[in-house]
């Protein structure tokens, strides 16, 4: 046995859970496991602090599934989650987990054919997985019994009273045991999620990362300032400059979303769309899709990207910023996981810059302003004086390149940034994980620029200013929500 199972073994999970999880390739804790997996394995109340992307899942999956009496047939374990996809997220990990101890799972999940659920139910499996909405209309008409269940989790709980779950969680605390352990993970422990805590909890064990601390040591985050109609834009320059794999990019609206994914489809980048009312199979196919690499970047609301997994996500772009910092919190939260390397950028007008200012104090992680100039980013500083020197050499070469025109791209495989503010793309050294994971280093954008000619200028051919595409599809959006 090597070192790393016996952690898992030291912590209290048992031979088969951390041979199956070796399986997995999970070897070590995490700081959240080493945390929380004791007291809960104790059947101890748990707060957690927690964002997806530290181990949250398995934090309490593993000490409930070594638990669990599988030789009873009962429902004993109920996890609640806010999202569809996250429930899912979570009976994957059941069933992969359960079944080395012989343990059933079932999701209760709402957009999923109840009549199946209830006909499952039946067979009394040993943990549950459901959205708030449909675990309550099954307790309602009885076909759920919480009277066998000796824990309850409320994985992120702060989403899912902000998505109005608070009565169903009410109802769905009140129908079980007395003496139930109650588990609460949130990224944010606001007002809500204490008073529940303070409530029903009894002398909880406080488990938590703050997501500041995380913020700070996983992912760097940059904001980039252009004009309102130059958004689309900066946002091509940065996922050619950084070069990721994958990245998320954030949108605050569900009607324009179909519109951003057309014009990103339209530049080359090949994006697909994630939002709140997209039906259940449409969104499992888009994702699984996403996390094979079938599409670079997944352009979503935050409704539709909570709590989702996506391993080895490398940059996440707000291209509306983040309504609070929380929201921020969460978005940034899904890159930079499990030690790797992170990177969030904000693209924001001049108006919404403060917004970064706001955020950076609430955090306390400075979110650091760059800009790009030829093809190169750069500390704000440096690119307005790199711009004036070539607008006093040559007037007429500066103007269509300043920080809020695109810069040339072609420029950047032969510009030298400087040591003290150039960032350099994701590949190489930066894409390498902290964890020393595999660098995969893909060929620079430059070598491949999409709809780009010869020498790298911007193109814009005549075709394009008649109809482009996201116009036509605007007129048939995908019912947008
Ligand atoms: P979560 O925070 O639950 O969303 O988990 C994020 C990802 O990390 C999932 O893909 C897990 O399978 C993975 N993971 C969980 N625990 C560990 C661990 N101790 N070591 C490596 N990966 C892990």
């Amino acid at each position: 046995m090597t070192k790393e199972i016996e952690q898992f073994a030291q912590l209290g999970i048992g031979e088969a859970l951390t041979a199956a999880l070796l399986e997995y390739g999970i070897e070590t804790p995490s700081p959240i496991q080493a945390e929380a997996i004791p007291p809960i394995l104790e059947g101890r109340d748990v707060l957690a602090q927690s964002q997806t992307g530290t181990g949250k899942t398995l934090c309490y999956l593993l000490p409930l599934l070594e638990r669990i009496d599988p030789e009873k047939k009962e429902t004993q374990v109920l996890v609640i989650a806010p999202t569809q996809e996250l429930a899912m997220q979570i009976v994957r990990e059941g069933e992969k987990y359960g079944a080395a101890l012989g343990i059933g799972t079932i999701g209760l999940i709402g957009g999923a054919s109840a009549a199946r659920q209830i006909e499952k139910l039946r067979q009394r499996p040993h943990l549950a997985v459901g959205t708030p909405g449909r675990l309550r209309e099954l307790l309602s008409t009885r076909k759920l019994k919480l009277h066998e269940v000796r824990t309850i989790v409320l994985d992120e709980a702060d989403q899912i009273f902000q998505m109005g779950g608070a009565d169903d969680v009410r109802s769905l605390l009140k129908g079980a045991l007395r003496d139930r352990q109650l588990v609460f993970l949130s990224a944010t422990l606001g007002p809500d999620v204490r008073g529940l805590a303070q409530r029903e909890m009894r002398d909880p064990v406080d488990v938590g990362i703050e997501p500041e601390q995380k913020l700070v040591k996983l992912t760097q985050h940059l904001y980039f300032e252009c004009q309102q109609r130059d958004r689309i834009d900066t946002l091509r320059r940065v996922v050619r400059h950084y070069n990721p794999e994958r990245a998320i990019v954030f949108v605050n609206q569900a009607d324009t979303i179909a519109e951003v994914e057309a014009k990103l489809n339209h530049l080359g980048l090949e994006a697909r769309t994630l939002y709140g009312d997209s039906d259940k199979v449409t969104r499992a196919t888009v994702l699984s899709q996403f996390r094979s690499g079938k599409f670079r970047l997944l352009v979503a609301t935050d409704v539709a990207a909570r709590g989702l997994d996506i391993p080895g996500l490398e940059l996440v772009v707000h291209l509306d910023p983040a309504t609070d910092s929380e929201h921020y919190v969460h978005r940034a939260g899904r890159t930079g996981r499990m030690g790797r390397k992170g990177l969030s950028v904000s693209i924001v007008t001049d108006r919404q810059a403060f917004i970064m200012r706001r955020f950076s104090r609430e955090l306390g992680t400075e979110i650091q302003e760059r800009a790009m100039y030829d093809g190169v980013v750069l500390d704000p500083a440096e690119a307005d004086e790199r711009r004036s020197r070539r607008t006093s050499k040559s007037p007429s070469a500066g103007r269509s390149d300043s920080a809020k025109a695109p810069a040339k791209p072609a420029a950047r495989s032969g510009a030298a940034p400087s040591a003290r503010s150039a960032e350099t793309p994701l590949d190489g050294a930066e894409r390498q994980g902290a964890d020393g994971g595999p660098a995969a280093v893909r060929p620079k954008p430059a070598a491949k620029p999409a709809g780009r000619g010869p020498k790298g200028g911007k193109k814009q051919p005549n075709k394009d200013k008649g109809a482009p595409k996201w116009l036509k599809d605007k007129r048939s959006p995908q019912d947008p929500s």
